[in-house]
């Protein structure tokens, strides 16, 4: 049971429910205990309405009683020969002993022979019975030879209490179904009557009121048999509603260590037992293994947005699709339903639920990766038909990830790890998709891992920096502002770009931090560049795509200046135009605010989301950033050079000052002053920079050209 316990992988909630078991049992115990006492009655004492249970019962008792029945047989032997000797050494050899000798040790050890057998528990209770009758059958004929030799044989209160002790130990010893100690107590009481009225040779008065005596101590023997066993059976009955709801909790135990407890299906302990012949088999070159991974897509947004509740639900329909999906071909390992755990030795195909929204599938002997494949198809399509969730339907993807046997890994520890890597892949490739699992790709999402993992830490341990980059007036190289850019100097792989953990920190949740920290440390820069009696010019910093979805940004920003003791305009927020489109509505009445509090709003990398004039139009921008893109080819005409002077029109017409961003050269920061676009930022005035050396430039006031 501990060990079951400790195993069971559901922890608390196992162990909760286990505790709520024992209890359950204890009470079951404690009302089993109580139930046959308000039915006392004779059915209780001389059957029990269940066969089976009056087996176990029987079974039980006998397997007690039995190593006792055996030493009183010995013990009865060594008394009759023991007797004998005595007599014979006594009354030299007297007939009725003989007959002692010869019939009672024999039948006695007979008797023990028998109780030695392993089949004779079967038959045990008639057995014990006849035997009893027969010793006193063996006894009644020496007491009649005692008293025909004229000895102190029936005659006397000794051949009585003989007999009477025989009636007694049948009761009392052999009562473990009153009925059979009833019936061989009978047989001894008629002969002894028979013996007393028919041969002791006593008168008619004599032999009644031994006979009174006799019936009065069968009365007391039967009624002391007859509550005996009583208190035998309601002890069984309380023992065995324990033992019951013992290996109920026990049975429960085995199965929350094994199944999951939403879906029903195999967790990945059970995955492993029915996997492990299989892979063997594939390892020593049989037929090959597959596992599926398979992963809902997004279904962190799913579970935030419905709750534990629903997911649960979700999830528990989806196992029910994917088992559909597969029973088409094979059954399940929930079905195979063998042995005391449910466990199949062998299976095919095994669907188990691996985590939160993680599903396996096991496929023992494949005969070729179109085979995976064409299953990998059907549970996508499973997946993707529509869901019901309080009353709104949904629209599910998956991704899936497939490692073969003996192929990509032996065992299923990295069977499976390889396969839930090129699940993440797949999903990172769009999802609702199967992918196999390829070494190149799986390396590049395993260094994501890693990477997400040290951008935690580089968060707690001062990895990261803000470095500026000059935005200047291109027509006399005077700087009129700066855009903070994000570093990360990693201890090993060196200064990291942004474009290489941004995203991530997005996808992890990470981005959150991350923008607090550039948001203060711009803060700070800008209050120490005041503090040190520079110019202060309007610094950029780039806001990610989740921001505008948070109301309470433009009053955090507010506050955020207000502590460093800055003016809101000398904070320029650059966002995208995807990311303003995404919500237009919400990202509307956000900069609407950050305007009011007096904030700058810049539109970056324009010209490469979607937005179209009219959108444009209601934003309360205060700059636009022309994309790089559109410059790289700007000074040498043609369709670019067309696009960039479009923007710049656009631009100065919605009355926003153009920024010109990835300015490299001469000629392209001169084509774009000749366009009216004289405010540049690129290379070409100066890369980012690390705060020193941009307060150098700060100091200086302009940029070399
Ligand atoms: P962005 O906001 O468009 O920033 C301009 C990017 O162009 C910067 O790249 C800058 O170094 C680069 N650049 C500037 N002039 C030139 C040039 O003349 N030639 C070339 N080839 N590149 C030039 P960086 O620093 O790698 O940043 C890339 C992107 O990462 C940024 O694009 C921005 O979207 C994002 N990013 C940077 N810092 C942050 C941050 O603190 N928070 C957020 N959310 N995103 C940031
Ligand atoms: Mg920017
Ligand atoms: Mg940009």
């Amino acid at each position: 049971m501990r060990a079951i316990e400790t195993q069971t992988p559901g922890g608390p909630a196992a162990e909760r429910a286990l505790a709520a078991e024992g209890r359950a049992a204890a009470e079951a115990a404690a009302s089993a205990g109580d139930a046959p006492a308000s039915e006392l009655p004779l059915r209780l004492l001389l059957r029990f309405s269940d066969a089976g249970f009056e087996q176990r019962f029987i079974q039980h008792y006998i397997a007690f009683y039995l190593r006792y029945a055996q030493a009183s047989l010995l013990l009865g032997a060594l008394l009759v020969s023991g007797d004998w000797l005595i007599d014979h050494l006594a009354h030299g050899g007297a007939a009725a002993n003989f007959l002692r000798l010869s019939l009672a040790v024999p039948v006695l050890l007979l008797g023990l022979a028998y109780s030695c057998l392993p089949q004779s528990r079967r038959h045990w209770q008639p057995a014990m019975a006849s035997f009893i009758v027969a010793v006193a059958l063996c006894l009644f004929f020496i007491l009649v030879r005692i008293d025909a030799e004229g000895g102190a044989g029936l005659k006397t209160w000794v051949g009585v209490l003989n007999f009477t002790f025989l009636e007694f130990y049948c009761f009392v010893i052999l009562g473990v179904q009153f009925r059979h100690a009833l019936a061989s107590g009978l047989m001894i009481l008629a002969a002894f009557l028979y013996a007393l009225f028919a041969h002791a040779g006593l008168s008619a008065g004599e032999a009644g009121y031994w006979a009174y005596h006799v019936l009065t101590v069968f009365i007391l023997a039967a009624g002391i048999g007859w509550w005996r066993e009583f208190v035998l059976r309601k002890e069984f009955l309380a023992r065995a509603a324990l033992d019951d709801s013992l290996l109920a909790a026990e049975q429960r135990a085995l199965r929350l260590a094994h199944y999951d407890e939403v879906t029903g299906l195999p967790n990945r302990r059970l995955l492993g037992e029915l996997a492990a012949p299989a892979l063997a088999r594939a390892c020593a070159g049989g037929p090959a293994c597959a596992v599926l991974h398979l992963e809902i897509d997004r279904f962190g947004g799913v579970h935030e947005l419905f709750g534990h509740g629903q997911s649960d639900v979700m999830l528990a329909g989806m196992a029910q699709r994917l088992r559909a999906c597969l029973r088409g071909n094979q059954a399940l390992g929930l079905e195979w339903g063998l042995g005391p755990l449910g466990l199949a030795a062998e299976s095919d195909r095994v669907l188990a639920r691996l985590g939160d929204h993680a599903f396996a599938v096991f496929i023992a002997e494949l005969e070729g990766q179109e085979r995976a494949s064409g299953l990998a198809q059907r549970l996508l399509a499973a997946v993707a038909e529509p869901v019901q969730v309080d009353g709104q339907q949904m629209l599910l993807t998956a991704s899936i990830g497939i490692a073969m046997c003996p192929g990509d890994a032996q065992d299923l520890l990295n069977l499976t790890r390889c396969a839930e890597q090129t699940a993440r892949v797949a999903a990172e490739a769009g999802g609702a998709q199967h992918k196999f699992f390829d070494e190149a790709l799986n390396a590049r999402a395993k260094d994501r891992v890693l990477l997400e993992s040290e951008l935690r830490q580089a968060l707690l341990s001062d990895q990261l920096r803000l470095h500026y980059q000059p935005k200047v007036d291109a027509r006399s190289a005077r700087l009129v502002g700066a855009e903070a850019l994000l570093r990360w100097q990693h201890p090993q792989r060196g200064l990291i770009p942004p474009g290489l953990f941004i995203p991530l920190a997005e996808d992890s949740g990470l981005i959150a931090p991350l923008t607090d920290w550039v948001l203060h440390t711009a803060c700070q820069s800008l209050r120490r560049w005041a503090g040190q009696g520079l110019t202060v010019l309007p610094l950029s910093v780039n806001l990610p795509a989740s921001s505008l979805a948070d109301a309470g940004l433009p009053e955090q920003l507010s506050g955020l200046v207000q502590h460093y003791g800055l003016q809101p305009a000398w904070l320029m927020l650059e966002l995208t135009e995807t990311m303003v489109m995404r919500d237009m509505a919400t990202a509307v009445a956000v900069l609407d605010r950050l305007r009011q509090l007096g904030f700058g709003l810049s539109l970056d990398d324009f010209g490469t989301g979607y937005s179209s004039l009219s959108h444009l139009k209601r934003l309360p921008m205060s700059e636009l950033k022309i994309d790089r893109a559109f410059i790289t080819d700007v000074a040498r005409g043609g369709r670019d050079a067309a696009l960039a002077s479009a923007i710049i029109t656009l631009g100065r017409e919605l009355g926003l000052q153009v920024v010109a961003e990835g300015v490299e050269t001469q000629e392209q920061a001169e084509f774009l002053i000749g366009r009216g676009c004289s405010l540049q930022q690129g290379y070409w005035f100066a890369r980012p920079l690390p705060p020193e050396q941009f307060e150098a430039v700060l100091r200086a006031g302009t940029c070399r050209l």
